[in-house]
């Protein structure tokens, strides 16, 4: 095992630059979206959620679908924010950038892209096609 190439402390370091980075656009397109969205999504708005989304609801229409498409896109933003933490735990831990099934150094170009791979990928594309 210690033969594999690993990333060095250095690099690793980098990574987690990105990463970070990643994370704060990402926050910050959330509280775009949540202002976008107004009053009625934040909790200091001095009024309870549940009473704004009601009077909220009483003329919903047009815009609940605008909404929505913003809750599912806050959603999709969350777990991507989630699996960039996730990453930061593998850098920690001195899994990042390496494959989960064969072990190898997954490349840098694709762990800068994607930096929550798990997998290189040809092991994905195995994956895909039930070959592992
Ligand atoms: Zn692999």
């Amino acid at each position: 095992m210690s033969t594999k190439k690993r990333y060095t402390k250095t690099e690793l370091n980098k990574f987690r630059k990105i990463i970070e980075k990643k994370m704060d656009v990402t926050s910050q397109d959330n509280a775009d979206i949540k202002e976008s969205m107004g009053n009625d999504f934040s909790s200091d708005a001095g009024l309870s959620p549940d009473s704004v989304y009601s009077v909220h609801m009483a003329d919903a229409g047009t815009d609940s679908h605008e909404r929505e498409k913003s809750y599912l896109f806050m959603a999709r933003e969350s777990a991507y924010y989630r699996n960039l933490e996730d990453a930061l735990e593998r850098i920690d831990r001195g899994e990042f950038g390496i494959c989960a099934i064969c072990e190898e150094l997954i490349p840098k170009e694709r762990m800068v892209e994607v930096p929550n791979a798990t997998k290189c990928v040809d092991c994905k594309t195995k994956q895909k096609l039930n070959l592992v």
